[in-house]
């Protein structure tokens, strides 16, 4: 058996090699800024860490084989990689169309900086296959689609919706963060571009910010790298380094998370107190056939809501002690987050209603402790 594609060697091997010179087993963190040419128009392939660096460009390698392309760039952050797509591929008078669920930060990217450009961006409510049709009437440039969403985790049908926009002649784009390659794969579902915020499971140790656009699409990849390097948001050599480092255990990683969810899931699923939980590994949430067929697993994200509405919904997030209050998600430890206040904080009241985002809603990411702790600690904060 050829076990050479499995993506637990390829998290490990995948785009390095040892180092030819020292046979440093690590790919250095080649700290320079320029790269010195044999001759003029001569080089190895770097010139200038603006525009690509030996240390990225192996990130960049081992993360389109785990999303199994040719392609991928790294930059400073997620919401870099989001601006790099948007300023590469929009023009003024172009209209995009969002996941009317997803990162508060995309959307006031959209909605606070890039409307200011002549872009406009529409929230459409992509699991609802005819409403995307009827949106796609109006000519789109752009479908931007995060699935699981963050943070009530509805899921949109990848490829029922990249037929329907490619027909209207829309690009397709996937934020993967949630689930990462290792439990969905956007390419093999009909997306043209896969967008992660490396910051979250692909880092995985709460070490670093960054931002991935990964394609099979050759041309399109040349217009991001010329973006790229026009604009200047590349990730620095040391966070693509630590990444680096991350990626190798993100297999292991997110089978554990991804186990330690349903148990807390369904731990809280049977807690007297708890009126709302949201979690597409269980049978109860409304999308799980869709889960079962578009997922690899129910991930390693919850939601949930307990009786007496926010301010009981604060005492728990306040009560809690092995979680670890906190904005972002994707860590190792556990971290417990409201998303009203913090996250989606960006969004208006009203968004927030139509997204279902209400204010007693309490987002679980599910780290890599004992989940007996994890369920203690929570039954513990909701007696509190
Ligand atoms: C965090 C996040 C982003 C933004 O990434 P940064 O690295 O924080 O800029 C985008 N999409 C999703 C789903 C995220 O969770």
């Amino acid at each position: 058996m050829d076990f050479s594609h499995s993506l637990a060697t390829l998290a490990l091997h995948a785009g390095t090699a040892p180092d030819p010179v020292t046979g440093a087993i690590l790919t250095p963190i080649y700290q320079s800024t320029t790269f010195v040419q044999e001759g003029v128009g001569r080089h190895k392939g770097f010139t200038y860490s603006r525009s690509g660096n030996p240390t990225v460009a192996a990130l960049e390698r081992r993360l389109a084989a785990l999303e199994g392309a040719e392609h991928c760039l790294c930059f400073a952050t997620g919401l870099a990689a989001t601006t790099a797509l948007a300023l590469s591929e929009l023009r003024a008078g172009d209209r995009a169309i969002l996941s009317d669920v997803l990162y508060g930060g995309t959307v006031r990217l959209f909605q606070q900086v890039l409307c200011r450009f002549g872009v406009t961006a529409e929230l459409v409510d992509t699991s609802d296959l005819e409403a995307l049709e009827a949106a796609l009437r109006v000519p789109a440039r752009l479908l931007f689609l995060e699935t699981p969403a963050n943070p009530t985790l509805k899921l949109t049908d990848i490829v029922g919706a990249a037929r329907l926009a490619h027909a209207a002649g829309a690009l397709v784009v996937v934020d993967n963060t949630l689930l990462t390659p290792v439990f969905q794969r956007p390419l093999d579902l009909g997306a043209d571009l896969v967008l992660h915020s490396t910051t979250k499971f692909i880092d995985g140790h709460n070490a670093t910010v960054g931002g991935a656009l990964i394609t099979r699409d050759a041309g399109l990849h040349e217009r991001l790298a010329f973006l790229r390097n026009a604009t200047g948001s590349i990730q620095s050599p040391f966070n693509a380094w630590l990444t680096l480092q991350g990626v190798k255990t993100l297999p292991l990683r997110m089978e554990r998370h991804a186990d330690n969810a349903l148990r807390v899931a369904r731990a809280l699923a049977e807690h007297p107190r708890v009126t709302r939980l949201l979690y597409p590994g269980l049978e109860s949430f409304p999308q799980h056939e869709l889960a079962r067929g578009q997922q690899g697993s129910g991930g390693a994200l919850l939601a949930f809501e307990v009786e007496g509405g926010v301010e009981a919904g604060v005492r728990v997030m306040e009560s809690v002690r092995l979680c670890a209050l906190a904005e972002n998600l994707g860590a190792a430890e556990t971290l417990i987050t409201h998303p009203a206040s913090m996250t989606h904080a960006a969004l208006t009241p009203e968004q927030r209603r139509a997204a279902g985002i209400t204010d007693g809603l309490i987002r679980l990411s599910v780290g890599l402790e004992d989940p007996a702790g994890i369920i203690e600690d929570l039954r513990r904060a909701l007696a509190a």
